[in-house]
């Protein structure tokens, strides 16, 4: 896989010197360097675009990487909103957002994602976006809440679900989440409400569209 992603960063190119001052920022602030990949963040652009989404749900926001890719994809109109535990990494991402150009048009919600994602639920807000990318346990979780939060047609992708490939080569050693992960990737692959595949880039993603009040072919 490693030789896969190499491959196609050296030929794509999609780092820019924009992502690539959030990266710094996310090392001199001594933050964890999970930020999605780079081919990662360029299919998060371009899903939005494809799928002329406005109003976007990221769960996991660390230094603003992803978000940034996902607020590309609907540039000057629309809104994204991001839920992160950590208060310090919330800052980090707000400070990069707005050097991104995105000033007013993301929001940062700072607490325990079940905690907000049941206000937001409370509250009647829907999305036509919603990335998961944030503690893997509660994966199953969020995508409750993303369904429920979808609007009809919406799209839910979720980050690392190949689990450093230790879902599908029981030889690997670092199993900390496989466990969870394969839940959540077979319950994605069986929910009635969705129609989904992986994508391997990365540390895979997995890309469902929502089929509510709608007949699957
Ligand atoms: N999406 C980000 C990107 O690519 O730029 C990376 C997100 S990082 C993999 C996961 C983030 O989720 C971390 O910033 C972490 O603090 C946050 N997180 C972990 N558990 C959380 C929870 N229970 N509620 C909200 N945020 C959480």
């Amino acid at each position: 896989m490693k030789q896969v992603n190499d491959y196609i960063q050296s030929v794509f190119q999609p780092n820019d010197d924009e992502l690539t001052e959030v990266l710094k920022s996310i090392r001199e602030n001594n933050m964890p360097e999970i930020s999605v990949s780079p081919n990662v963040g360029k299919i998060l652009t371009m899903l939005v675009k494809i799928s002329r989404s406005k109003n976007i749900l990221e769960i996991g926001a660390l230094g603003g990487y992803s978000g940034i890719c996902l607020a590309r994809g609907f540039g000057k109109e629309g809104h994204l909103t991001s839920l992160e535990v950590n208060e310090d990494f919330a800052q980090v991402s707000k400070q990069n957002h707005i050097r991104a150009g995105f000033e007013g048009q993301t929001t940062i919600m700072v607490g325990e994602a079940l905690d907000t994602l049941k206000h937001l639920r409370e509250s009647e807000n829907s999305y036509d976006f919603i990335f998961i990318d944030a503690d893997k346990k509660n994966y199953v979780n969020y995508l409750d809440y993303a369904v429920e939060l979808a609007n009809p047609q919406a799209l839910i992708v979720a980050d690392n679900v190949l689990a450093g490939d230790t879902v599908f080569n029981a030889d690997l050693e670092d199993k900390r989440y496989t466990e969870a992960i394969r839940q959540f990737n077979e319950k994605v692959a069986s929910h009635p409400q969705l129609e989904s595949t992986l994508i391997p880039s990365g540390d895979g993603i997995t890309v469902s569209r929502v089929v509510k009040n709608e007949n699957r072919e």
